[in-house]
Formats: C-alpha cells, sequence, structure tokens
C-alpha cells in the first residue's frame, strides 16, 4: 500500500501562491501507511454521512450555508458554496481536467472525490474524510490524497480534493487527482507540481499565450538559476511532510481532526520555504512545454514519468544539457507577462563560419523573433562589412523602418555574441555599416523590442556579411 498526496498553498487575497508536493516515499513511508489507513477509515464512515445529508443547497440552522454536493461524469463535488458560485466551480474544474487529457492524451478513470470548503466553519469533523483536511484547507490552501488499493491484483488509485473555495486551487488539485487516478503516478516534484499549476492554468495555450502574469509575479530573478539545483531537491516537500505527520502523530485528541489551531507560525514558515522551488518547477515546466528545442523531449520524459514511473531526467536532456541551461537561465533573466518562449527559442543547428571559411554570409532575421543565428562566426579583432536590406516594424501599427529602426531606437538591428553558451553584450547595427568584432565566438541577431512584446512584430531583413573590401560584390 502507498499513499500519495499533494498541496497547494494559496493565502486568501490570492496575491503569493505556493504549490507543495506530499508524502511518497522514504522516511515517511512507515507514516503514509498510517495515513491512508486512516483516510480509508474515515472515508467508509462520511460516505454514510454523505448520503444521509441534505442534497439540495439553502441555509441551515442559524443561516449557516449547508453543503450540496453535485455530480458529473467525472466529479462528486461537495461544497458549503452557494449553488451558482458551486456549478462555476465545478466548470472550472471540468475546464482543468480537459487541459489535463488535452496534454497528456489519456481519459481520465474514475470520478474525483472533492471537497470545496468556503468557510471551515460550515464543516463538522464528520463532513471532512480526512483529519488533516482543516489545515491543508486552512493552513495550506488545498491538498489530494490518494489512496491505492489492491482488488484482486489490480492496483486501484482513488484521489480525493481538498481545497479552499479560491480560483485556481481546485483546478491545480485535479491535475494531480487526474493524474494519480488515471496514470498511478505523478513523477517527481518538480514535474508534477509545475505540471499542476502549468496544465491547470491551459497549458495547451501557453506558448500562444505567453508567461501567465501569475508566473512572473512570484517568480524570484534573484537567485541564481540552474537546473540541476531544483532537481537536486528532489522531494522539496520533505520537510512540510514531516510536518504533517508531526501534526497527526501529536494531536490533543485522536478521535478529532487536527485543528487549525494546531497549525503554527513554524509551519507556515516551512511552507514558505518551499515556495522558491514551486515557483522553480513551474518555470521549468513552462520553459520545457513551450520551447520547440525541448517540447518533444518534455513530453516523452513525461510520459515516461507517468506511465513507466521512471525519472529520466538526464537521459532526456543529455545531448542537449548545456542548450537547454542557457535558455533556461536566459529564460528567467528575460521573463515578463507575454514572453513568448517559443519566440525567443535559440537556433543551435545552424551552422556558423568565419569569413575565411565563406566569403559571404547571408540571413534573413525576423522581427517577430528573438536572437537568430547568424552563421557568422566572428574572430576578436577582425573588422566585419554588413549591408540589410527589408523592412520590419515592432508592432502592427507603429510604420516598418529598415534595420536602423526608429527614432527611439526600437526596430534596430542588434548583435550579440556566443561563446561557450556565454552571452556577451548586445552591440547596435543598423541599415548598414562596418564593425569591429570585440570578441570571438558566434553572432546573433535580432530586431530590438521589448522582450515580451515580440509576438506582434512584423517583417524580416537580410543582412549579408563580407569583409569591408568586398562589401556590396
Ligand atoms: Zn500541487
Amino acid at each position: 500500500m502507498n499513499s500519495q498526496c499533494e498541496r497547494r498553498m494559496n493565502n486568501v487575497g490570492g496575491r503569493r501562491p505556493i504549490w507543495l508536493a506530499g508524502p511518497r516515499s522514504g522516511s515517511f513511508r512507515g507514516a503514509a501507511r498510517v495515513l491512508t489507513q486512516l483516510v480509508l477509515i474515515l472515508i467508509a464512515e462520511s460516505s454514510v454521512v454523505m448520503a444521509a445529508d441534505e442534497p439540495a443547497a439553502g441555509q441551515g440552522a442559524g443561516g449557516i450555508p449547508t453543503r450540496i454536493t453535485l455530480r458529473s461524469s467525472h466529479f462528486a463535488l461537495r461544497t458549503d458554496l452557494p449553488r451558482p458560485e458551486a456549478e462555476e466551480t465545478l466548470s472550472r474544474m471540468e475546464a482543468s481536467l480537459k487541459q489535463a487529457v488535452r496534454y497528456w492524451r489519456r481519459e481520465p478513470r474514475g470520478q474525483i472525490a472533492c471537497y470545496v470548503v468556503d468557510d471551515l466553519n460550515h464543516w463538522p469533523d464528520s463532513a471532512l474524510p480526512h483529519p488533516l483536511a482543516r489545515v491543508w484547507v486552512g493552513g495550506v490552501g488545498g491538498a489530494t490524497i490518494s489512496e491505492f488499493t489492491n482488488v484482486q491484483g489490480k492496483i486501484r488509485v482513488k484521489a480525493t480534493v481538498y481545497a479552499l473555495a479560491r480560483p485556481g486551487i481546485a483546478e491545480h488539485e485535479v491535475i494531480h487527482a487526474y493524474c494519480y487516478q488515471t496514470f498511478g503516478e505523478g513523477g517527481p516534484d518538480w514535474y508534477k507540481e509545475g505540471m499542476a499549476q502549468l496544465v491547470s492554468l491551459h497549458a495547451a495555450d501557453a506558448a500562444r499565450v505567453g508567461c501567465p502574469e501569475e508566473l512572473v509575479r512570484v517568480l524570484d530573478k534573484s537567485s541564481p538559476n540552474r537546473i540541476r539545483d531544483l532537481l537536486q531537491e528532489g522531494r522539496f516537500t520533505r520537510d512540510i511532510s514531516h510536518a504533517f505527520g508531526a501534526l497527526l502523530a501529536n494531536r490533543s485528541d485522536p478521535h478529532r481532526h487536527v485543528p487549525m489551531s494546531d497549525w503554527t507560525g513554524q509551519n507556515a514558515e516551512t511552507l514558505r520555504l518551499a515556495e522558491r522551488h514551486y515557483v522553480r518547477s513551474w518555470a521549468l515546466c513552462h520553459m520545457l512545454l513551450c520551447n520547440p528545442n525541448y517540447a518533444a523531449r518534455f513530453r516523452a520524459l513525461g510520459d515516461s514519468f507517468l506511465t513507466k514511473g521512471r525519472d529520466s531526467f538526464d537521459t532526456a536532456f543529455a545531448s542537449v544539457s548545456e542548450e537547454m541551461a542557457f535558455e533556461y537561465a536566459f529564460f528567467l533573466d528575460h521573463v515578463d507577462v507575454g514572453y513568448r518562449v517559443d519566440l525567443c527559442r535559440w537556433d543551435w543547428q545552424k551552422r556558423f563560419f568565419t569569413l575565411d571559411e565563406q566569403e559571404l554570409v547571408s540571413v534573413r532575421i525576423e522581427a517577430a523573433r528573438g536572437f537568430q543565428a547568424s552563421g557568422l562566426k566572428l574572430q576578436a579583432g577582425h573588422r566585419y562589412g554588413y549591408a540589410t536590406t527589408g523592412s520590419w516594424g515592432t508592432s502592427a501599427e507603429r510604420p516598418a523602418t529598415d534595420a536602423s529602426g526608429d527614432l527611439h531606437g526600437s526596430g534596430r538591428m542588434v548583435g550579440a555574441v556566443m561563446s561557450k553558451y556565454q552571452l556577451d553584450e548586445p552591440f547596435e547595427l543598423g541599415q548598414q555599416g562596418e564593425f569591429v568584432a570585440a570578441t570571438s565566438g558566434n553572432l546573433y541577431l535580432r530586431c530590438r523590442d521589448a522582450w515580451n512584446q515580440l509576438h506582434d512584430n512584423q517583417g524580416t531583413i537580410h543582412v549579408r556579411f563580407a569583409p569591408p573590401s568586398k562589401r556590396g560584390r
């Protein structure tokens, strides 16, 4: 027997979301087994309660809203929300599930039980199957617990979602519940948490719509940006898992649920410390899913996580690890609302030549892209001539310009030299001219515009490089 649970935190104001993954293996395994048993017993009790409970919305005694159950083929939603809001929540959960099916391409298995709580005071312990439900909802924001049972040799997974009735929380938990109920797996922490957030925010369209505001707002750009650090964190929710185990074990009354009063400032701090990893996981998943250089590998890796339970990140990305590390760091440096990972992908396949190897190098540069490979390999101290034809513009409204751009420098052609995956400071080019290479390396070019506003750019510029004496020949 095994047990999984996921949690997501969102403060009540909804400004700083946090995502958490729960017990999985190692030292917590023993506690997880206990958890699962508790879940099973309490679920059996609560199913009786639910069957006998009032089915319709309305006001109970003392003006406290009664709880209602809405059912669809995918969900049994139990909530204290008024019926119109409950229906709205259910439709958001359905939309989230639809995105999961669209991405992972497998129909969901079974019905997912969900407890969506507007006010914990409306819920006696008997109405919440899990003894940690109160702290999950009140302290964390949301959790999904999966019970694994062996039914005549077949492993069945039943996922139950607990979520505070705030936009985004139930949708996130639904992704966890779908993964566990459908595949029996969620992948490593960085994958399941990053993807739960990404997919619940409509991953299928992520590349087209750009980086969402929710991610940009919580992303801490100041700390180091290495993928390795994120992967090596492994189970970055271990501390909070232990905290939940302790809350359960140290209850003053083992017959009652863990009350919110047991949730300490230290528990909240443990959650806060994990926040950075959740956001970084989301950012990494966004970058890998939206970047055509890695999207296919990332999908295959995810499929192997979910269907084979295998963690093979290094194998999947071994041949492109340096390129990927560069692009992830570049993404974190430049990301803003609307930043398009697909448009800013780097061309790693293009071959570069010095002017000794090839007398003339020519390339077409699109305005609606980030830095693009010129094919020219610069040698420090050498002088280069270039000439351009064509026009481009940095928005649909602004008039097109040549590669000199407008009076404010927008639309000007800019170059940057990359060597050993290090990018030098960009320098200005223009419609035509000469320059001396400050460093050796591969030259990349772009049309200058805000990094998060490339999608509406128009036009291309054709550039030719030659030694100054031969320019224009
Ligand atoms: Zn989560």
